[in-house]
């Protein structure tokens, strides 16, 4: 018998982090939870520790330090608050993986932290990638730590690539779902409303990833995390529409062969398969039936309509700190989207005006990346104030 896997959840309380407590959950044998971390919802990491009994928990807002402290006394649950608890609760002995579930930048730090301390990696968080794949992939690879992608597409061509050491990739063939606004011209889409956008037709995600998909950020974001992941050139990227979310993303060999890895659209799979890696766990998830999906559909993506994918493409060949730019704007344009105070299609022009508002760093530093990070949110804020 094996002895629990030891798993830390970088993010417990959203969407990826309470999909994968459900697994854990369903395999009380195989993992445990050690470490689970929120930033302000603090009831629901409550409700959590009680339920999955962590040896620490960790709030990033340190006003909810008392409220948690008090909930869990008695229980012999260590409390943390703090974004540097966050990242240094990461090298802790009894972990045996992190999955980082948390939303944007604000997971570069707890991701170094867990790779330095030879964390293998179930990576969600694909901003870390986004803004410092180079950086973190050397990391990696410097102290042989895995990174097994959670992304469902990620995942997709991961499993695609398995027993294939040795094979080059001629390309992948990453799918998007086309989100709310597939087919919209730029007209249409200039008058979508937060509401709108928060629909997503076949996946039920953190509201940030709802408006990235819906914008094509999502997967602009998801092309430069393949690049990191599976050490790709520009050219080796191609997005295709498959409005069905059925294939998660394929990969074509050099001989022409297309592998494509299927099912249905539940982020539990990628979860428990990054989570499990390498075995495959039996489940009882609904299982794909072909009479209910009588047609798979293609499509290319109008990147003039749709430019956010353009613009990721873009940063891809430009390297340095562009994509690091690029990503932070886009965190705030998507929040002042949210917040009904800049229109859908806005998103996309202040991100594009962003990269030229910091200098260009060839090969940037964590230092260097952090003053990129704070300079295109702080050009963001000010254009839309002065507006
Ligand atoms: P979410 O908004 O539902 O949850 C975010 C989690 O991160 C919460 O637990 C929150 O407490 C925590 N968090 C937020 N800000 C933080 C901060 N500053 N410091 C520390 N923790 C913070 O988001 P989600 O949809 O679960 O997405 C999480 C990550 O997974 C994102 O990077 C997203 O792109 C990626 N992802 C999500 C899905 C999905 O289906 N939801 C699919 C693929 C990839
Ligand atoms: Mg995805």
């Amino acid at each position: 018998m094996f002895s629990p896997r030891n798993i830390a959840i970088l993010g417990s309380t959203g969407s990826i982090g309470t999909q994968a407590l459900d697994v854990i959950s369903r395999f009380p044998d195989r993992f445990a939870a050690e470490v689970l971390t929120a930033h302000s919802n603090v009831d629901l990491l409550i409700r959590q520790a009680k339920t999955f009994r962590p040896s620490h928990v960790v709030i990033g807002d340190p006003k909810h330090y008392p409220t948690l402290k008090e909930a869990l006394a008695g229980t012999g649950i260590n409390i943390h608050a703090g974004d540097e608890a966050l990242a240094d609760i990461m090298t802790l002995e009894s972990i045996d993986m992190v999955l980082t579930a948390c939303v944007g930048f604000a997971g570069l730090r707890p991701t170094i932290r867990a790779i330095q301390s030879g964390k293998p990696i179930a990576l969600a968080n694909k901003e870390t990638l986004v803004v410092a794949g180079e950086m973190i992939t050397a990391l990696a690879a410097k102290h042989g730590v895995e990174i097994i992608p959670v992304d469902s597409e990620h995942s997709a061509l991961f499993q695609c690539l398995a027993g294939e050491a040795g094979n080059p990739v001629e390309k992948i063939l990453l799918t998007a779902s086309g989100g709310p606004f597939r087919g919209y011209s730029y007209e249409k889409l200039q008058q979508v409303t937060p509401a709108q956008a928060l629909k997503h037709p076949n996946w039920d995600m953190g509201a940030k990833i709802t408006i990235d998909s819906a914008s094509m950020m999502n997967k602009g974001l998801e092309v430069i995390e393949a690049r990191w992941l599976f050490n790709l050139t520009v050219e080796q990227i191609e997005v295709v529409v498959h409005p069905q979310s059925i294939i998660h993303s394929m990969v074509q060999f050099e001989d022409g062969s297309i592998k494509a890895q299927m099912g249905l659209p539940d982020m539990r799979l990628p979860i428990q398969y990054a989570l499990a890696y390498p075995q495959r766990l039996k489940n009882p998830f609904p299982r794909f039936q072909f009479a209910n999906y009588p047609a798979f559909t293609f499509e290319t993506v109008d990147t003039k309509v749709f430019k956010n994918l353009a613009l990721a493409f873009q940063v891809l060949e430009k390297g340095g700190n562009a994509p690091c730019l690029l990503n932070a704007a886009n965190e705030e344009t998507n929040r002042l989207f949210r917040e009904n105070r800049i229109s859908f299609t806005r998103i996309a022009d202040l991100n594009e005006a962003a990269l030229e508002c910091a200098d260009f760093v060839a090969n940037p530093s964590l230092s260097d990346l952090l003053a990129s990070d704070a300079a295109a949110r702080k050009w963001v804020n000010q254009q839309f104030e002065t507006k």
